[in-house]
């Protein structure tokens, strides 16, 4: 399991930022965004340092993380809907270099995606 020194994810993820999981396995762990942007925003991490989602990611672990995301979205009972996003670079946004999930749900959603 590859970790980096200064990621504010592997840190929580070592349990060196204190930090309550939602969802735990042995591959990904999930937590609640620090702003978040829906009444439920969960990020969804992998325990194995990945730069974004196109960093080589195996298969087990993209599995794992679609598997959370099952498992939060029956916990929260996000029967309505919710949305999976993840950011890849800058003109993304990505402002935290270790691939996560956004899972946001529990109520509706803007439609605003696209070009800033
Ligand atoms: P990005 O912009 O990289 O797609 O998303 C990074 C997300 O991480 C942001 O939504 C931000 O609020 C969240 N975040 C940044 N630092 C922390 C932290 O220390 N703890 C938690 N729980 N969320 C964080
Ligand atoms: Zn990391």
């Amino acid at each position: 399991m590859k970790t980096v020194d200064d990621c504010i994810f592997c840190k929580i993820i070592e349990g060196k930022i204190p930090s309550e999981f939602v969802y735990e396995d042995d591959l990904v762990c999930a937590f609640k965004d620090l702003n978040p942007l829906a009444p439920v925003h969960i990020l969804i991490v992998p325990k194995h340092h990945y730069a974004d989602i196109l960093d080589d990611v195996d298969a087990d672990t993209l599995s794992a993380l679609v598997h959370a995301a099952h498992e939060i979205a029956a916990h929260y009972k996000l029967e309505h809907g919710l949305r999976l996003v993840t950011n890849k670079g800058d003109d993304a946004g990505q402002s935290v270099h270790h691939l996560h999930i956004h899972l946001l749900g529990a109520a509706p959603l803007s439609n605003s995606f696209g070009k800033a």
